[in-house]
């Protein structure tokens, strides 16, 4: 599934294609994603200039004349920039067709993907926009810090790694990030959220800042991808610690890492590191 990183790496990847361009076409061949796409939206983006391209938690937000469209890759969506008129493929769902010859074209097997349009500019959408209004703080951004966490999280007895999954505290830490910034601050999974202290709190916010920072480096040398007819834009193996290495040595003591299903979502821990 792509994460903040992906999406991050997505955005960095095709922002230099699509800023200053004009949409020539929406071009919809499958219109059926996880909300159907509007059939008036080709008549609404037509024609119109791309002023920018910005990123809400995984939400792309490419800035058109008037208004916003909302892009989210779902499951298994990816973004690449093609020539216009390349054969599309079976999952290939649609095109946006640009002043310069090229296409942004998505592609998403499972569909759970996301392309939506509002009439408002993107910092109006993210105050009002209901995909987007409740949404916490960005991870790498300056209201996330330890701080944050310790006063969110008082009250709340729910174990603090689906607490630090949960949107509405703070965006993009998925399963993988979760269990890894975890382990980086010393953190056992399952630990009610109101029995973590505001100095290990700091601890896992810069944990987690580090880990997402780490992917998204990492991301970025597969920039290249995104403007390959065949490239596999913007996934990319990081190195990991604990996250599915059940059985296998903690890095820190050599204690085999442990698993155990915490909130539905599988969790990788050392049971000597982290308290
Ligand atoms: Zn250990």
């Amino acid at each position: 599934m792509p994460e903040l990183p992906e999406v991050e790496t997505t955005l960095r990847g095709i922002r230099p294609h699509l800023e200053g361009r004009r949409i020539e076409q929406l071009v919809v061949r499958e219109p059926r994603l996880r909300l159907p796409i509007p059939p008036d939206l080709p008549a609404l983006v037509g024609g119109r200039a791309i002023l920018g391209l910005s990123r809400r938690a995984k939400y792309l937000l490419i800035e058109i004349e008037t208004g916003t469209l909302i892009l989210h890759l779902g499951m298994s969506g990816s973004l690449r920039v093609l020539p216009t008129g390349s054969p599309p493929g079976k999952h290939d769902h649609l095109d946006l067709a640009l002043s310069d010859g090229r296409c942004l074209r998505l592609r998403d097997p499972r569909r759970f993907g996301l392309f939506v349009w509002t009439p408002d500019p993107p910092e109006i959408a993210e105050a009002r926009h209901p995909l987007l209004k409740d949404l916490g703080p960005e991870p790498l951004g300056q209201e996330f810090d330890g701080e944050h966490l310790y006063r969110a999280s008082r009250g709340r007895r729910v174990a603090v790694k689906s607490f630090v999954m949960d949107g509405g505290v703070v965006v993009g830490v998925g399963n993988i990030y979760a269990n890894e910034s975890l382990f980086l601050a010393g953190i056992h999974p399952s630990r009610p959220s109101h029995r973590v202290g505001s100095e290990r709190y700091g601890r896992l916010a810069r944990s987690i800042r580090a880990v997402l920072a780490d992917a998204i480096a990492q991301g970025g040398t597969s920039l290249r991808d995104f403007v390959q007819e065949d490239g596999n834009p913007g996934y990319f193996a990081q190195s990991l610690k604990v996250y599915g290495r059940a059985g296998k040595s903690c890095p820190g003591c050599g204690e085999p890492v442990r698993q155990r299903r915490i909130g539905q979502r599988s969790s990788f821990y050392c049971p000597r590191c982290q308290r």
